[in-house]
This record gives C-alpha cells, sequence and structure tokens, in this order.
C-alpha cells in the first residue's frame, strides 16, 4: 500500500507529534513511518480514517471479547449514559457486576474494581505486603504485568542482564525503577519448579507473594504447567506468603480464567482487567474474603488505602456485565476451540512454505515465533535483532494485506471472529 493511500492519517500525525511525545499515548501504537488513525469498529473490522478496512485479530491487546461496538454491549451503555456516568455514590450496576464475576470462579469471594491492569497489579503487591508485614514479591523472568515499579523488573532481560541471578544490578529496566523496588523483587525462571522453589527459599522469610500470569506474553505464550502452578502454590501456604495470580490478559482462557486449567490450584489473590471491562478501562482485584478484608474501608483501622475517582464507574459496570454474560461457557468454549484451529492451521501453512516457525499459545490467544524449537520460558522465547525484524515485516505485511495483529506477531480471538476470518489470515501468512 502506497503512502498516498495513508495520507489523512499521515497529516494528522504530523499534528500528533507537536501534542503528545512520539505522537501517541501508548507505545504499542506506534509504527513506521506514522500510525493510522481509526474511525470506526464494527464487529472484527476496524476502518481508519483513509478508508482501509482490516480485520482485527488484536482486539486492543487482547481485550475486546467481542469485538467492537456489539449491539447488546452499545445498547446497556447507552442508555446507562443517558443517566449519568459517574457518581459519588454507589450504583446497583457495581453490586451486579461483582455478583457475576464472583460466581464465576471460587477463589472469588470478595472483588474491588479499579480502572487499569495496571492498578490492580499494584493493589494486588500492597495488599500482599499489607497482609503479610513483608518486602519482597516474586515473579518470574521477562513476565509483563503492567507498568508500576515492582511489576516491570525484569520485563526487558536479555543475554547482558538475565534477570535470574540475585543481585538487582542484573535486573534492571528502566532508569526510572528505583534501586530499593529491584532489591524487592526476586526473579524465578517460569515452569522450572527446582530453580525457583531454590530461589523462592533463599528469601522465604521476606516474601510477600510470588506472583504469576500463567500465560506470560512475553515469555512464549505458554501456559504454565500444573507442576509449577502446584508447587508454588505449596510453596506460598508453607511459608506464609500469598499466591497472586496476574489473569489480566488470560482470564480469557476459561469461564473462571486460566484457574480453571489447574484444579488443584486455588489462587490467594488475583488480578483481573481487559474483557472483563466490556470495552471501557477496568481492573480489579478478587480473592478469598480474609485477605480482601484489607480493603474493608468500613474497618476502625484500615490497613491498606486505596481507592480510585472512576473505580467501578456504571459505564464500565454495565458494559462490563453484558460482556461477561455473553461469555458464559459455551462462548467460551467455542472461542477455545477456534484458538486450537487457528494454531493447527497457522503451523500448518508455515511449514508448507519450509520456514522455520512455530506457533503458541492456548485457549483463544496464539503467537507466532520464526523459531525451528518450540519456546518454552523467557529465554527460550527471547528473540534477537534479527528475529524481531522478521517478525515486524511479517506483522507488517499482514497489516498491508487486511490483517491487524499484535505488534509481536500474536492475535487474541473474539467471539465475533470464525472460521473464515482464520482462514484468511492463514492464506495471507
Ligand atoms: N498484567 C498483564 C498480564 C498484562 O498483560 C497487562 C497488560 O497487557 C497488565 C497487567 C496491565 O494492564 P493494563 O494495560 O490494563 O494496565
Amino acid at each position: 500500500m502506497s503512502e498516498e493511500t495513508h495520507s489523512k492519517s499521515r497529516s494528522l500525525y504530523a499534528e500528533a507529534i507537536k501534542v503528545l511525545p512520539g505522537g501517541v499515548s501508548r507505545n504499542m501504537i506506534c509504527r513506521k513511518p506514522h500510525p493510522d488513525y481509526a474511525t470506526a469498529g464494527t464487529g472484527c473490522h476496524v476502518t481508519d480514517i483513509d478508508g482501509t478496512v482490516r480485520i482485527d485479530f488484536a482486539n486492543n491487546t487482547a481485550s475486546l471479547i467481542h469485538g467492537h461496538a456489539h449491539p447488546a454491549i452499545v445498547s446497556a451503555v447507552t442508555e446507562q449514559l443517558q443517566r449519568g456516568t459517574a457518581f459519588s455514590m454507589a450504583t446497583e450496576s457495581e453490586l451486579r457486576f461483582a455478583q457475576h464475576l464472583c460466581s464465576r470462579n471460587q477463589s472469588f469471594e470478595k472483588i474491588r474494581f479499579m480502572n487499569s491492569g495496571t492498578e490492580a497489579v499494584m493493589a494486588m503487591i500492597k495488599a500482599a505486603r499489607a497482609i503479610t508485614g513483608r518486602p519482597k514479591i516474586a515473579k518470574s523472568e521477562g513476565a509483563y504485568h503492567g507498568t508500576y515499579d515492582y511489576a516491570e523488573v525484569s520485563q526487558k532481560s536479555k543475554p547482558e542482564n538475565w534477570g535470574l541471578a540475585d543481585s538487582p544490578a542484573s535486573v534492571p529496566l528502566a532508569r526510572g525503577t528505583p534501586q530499593r523496588a529491584l532489591e524487592d523483587v526476586v526473579i524465578v525462571p517460569f515452569n522450572n519448579v527446582d530453580q525457583t522453589i531454590d530461589l523462592l527459599n533463599q528469601h522465604k522469610d521476606e516474601l510477600a507473594c510470588v506472583m504469576i500470569d500463567p500465560l506470560p506474553h512475553r515469555a512464549g505464550l505458554v501456559p504454565a504447567t500444573p507442576e509449577f502452578m502446584e508447587a508454588i502454590r505449596a510453596w506460598t501456604t508453607e511459608n506464609g506468603a500469598l499466591f497472586a495470580l496476574d489473569e489480566v490478559i488470560s482470564f480469557r482462557m476459561g469461564y473462571g480464567g486460566a484457574c480453571d486449567w489447574y484444579p488443584n490450584v486455588q489462587p490467594d489473590l488475583t488480578s483481573l482487567g481487559k474483557i472483563i471491562g466490556g470495552g471501557f478501562p477496568v481492573g480489579a482485584l478478587a480473592g478469598k474474603d480474609e485477605f480482601m478484608a484489607c480493603l474493608d474501608p468500613t474497618k476502625d483501622r484500615l490497613p491498606f488505602p486505596f481507592s480510585g475517582t472512576f473505580s467501578a464507574n456504571p459505564i464500565t459496570m454495565t458494559g462490563g456485565l453484558v460482556a461477561m454474560e455473553r461469555f458464559d461457557r459455551a462462548a467460551v468454549e467455542q472461542l477455545n476451540l477456534l484458538g486450537n484451529y487457528a494454531r493447527k492451521e497457522i503451523e500448518a501453512a508455515i511449514h508448507s512454505t519450509g520456514t522455520e516457525a512455530c506457533v503458541t499459545g492456548a485457549g483463544s490467544m496464539f503467537r507466532v515465533y520464526l523459531k525451528s524449537k518450540t519456546p518454552t520460558e523467557y529465554r527460550s522465547a527471547w528473540q534477537d535483532a534479527d528475529e524481531v525484524q522478521k517478525i515486524n515485516f511479517l506483522v507488517d505485511h499482514l497489516y498491508h494485506h487486511g490483517f491487524m495483529m499484535i505488534g509481536t506477531c500474536s492475535a487474541a480471538l473474539s467471539t465475533v471472529l470464525g472460521k473464515d476470518e482464520v482462514d484468511q489470515l492463514v492464506e495471507s501468512l
């Protein structure tokens, strides 16, 4: 596609760079030579300001489970919009949504709403510290948990500074992360039970929680093994730390989240976000009553003050409830089957060209790697500059042929996608 076909986007971007750093508010929107500007989304299609229509496999980084402008969500939210969008009062919408989410997962005895996944992770870490009185957290190498100092440690671990070693100097991410934050984070290798337990034991009296994303996008988009999850559950119980599960992305894997895939494991606290908002900004912390009590403002002495002006706003609560009610057990199962189909077909298509590649993922998510060996954790998933360049080329190729992927060549399916759209993607690949 020539630059001429993007002329309106190009001129908007020229204005944007004058008022927004880099012209954007989200790093992942950046594209070279400029991002295109969306004007409308309907179902699985997004139209940009220059009139190009693409099939959306990114779904706002895995946050739209029913695609764009689902009529039932639009109708419920429009009705609520006319009655007000934010009050210094409780609303019934918050109560009904809380009841619905708590009914989906046994470990969600109570839930507190907030505005983003980052906030949910931040609340989870702070709650774990307040409950245990301990300073440190453990997280797995390279895993993304949003933008909060402790959650960011080791996100960009690479061969020169692999983040497993105990020294904080080996795990810096950004110059903005305080040294004290680095010292309070223990980095463990995903899915490696022996090394993880060994590292946890070295800090056992100081650890408030072990935080795990069961399907970490940057660690290969490979699911946690049951052995890994069970070992962390057992270790945290034995050593007075909390098992903190980050389901901001992975909740789409099961009716009660990825947690359903591990019948022997119940987390103490779970962070949520993305799909539960029905397309509106959201985060939530859910968990056992005894732990969630630390957020109870009716207590005489609140161990952990946490609030937010727009938390549980009725627009998100209304849109979220409609979206999640429609993502019932049958819808979850159907979408996961579509995910299986996509992974199988894409792998076969790539192999038929003789290219060294593999497809990882689970449930409704998949990621294409131009590697001959399927990654199993962060280090084997790590891509050098050459591999990144090739993946960028592939993502660009798909984009210019009408398919929007997450920038890592990953996809998060929505219920409005079907085999037809997957087949078109396979053909283009
Ligand atoms: N945790 C995980 C596992 C995520 O994937 C993300 C975002 O991608 C976050 C937390 C942060 O969520 P948000 O972007 O809503 O702040």
